[in-house]
């Protein structure tokens, strides 16, 4: 798979920190010093069905794909 394929995604402003996608993918996810979540420098994309998970389970829909 080249770069091009890989998906990449990103936390918004709208995450109100409840942790589910840190459980599910935590190595993608992690909470940052204000209890947000961020997708890591360096993050393991390779766990696509880990990052949908995560995405299904977001309550407030912050997470997305960066185009
Ligand atoms: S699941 Fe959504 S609201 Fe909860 S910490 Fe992750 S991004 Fe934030």
């Amino acid at each position: 798979m080249s770069n091009d394929d890989v998906k990449v995604p990103y936390v918004n402003e709208s995450c109100i920190g409840c942790s589910a996608c840190v459980a599910i993918c935590g190595d993608v996810f992690d909470l940052d010093d204000d209890g947000k979540s961020f997708a890591k420098e360096g993050m393991n994309t390779s766990n696509a069905d880990g990052i949908d998970d995560a995405i299904a389970a977001c309550p407030v829909n912050a997470i997305h794909y960066k185009d």
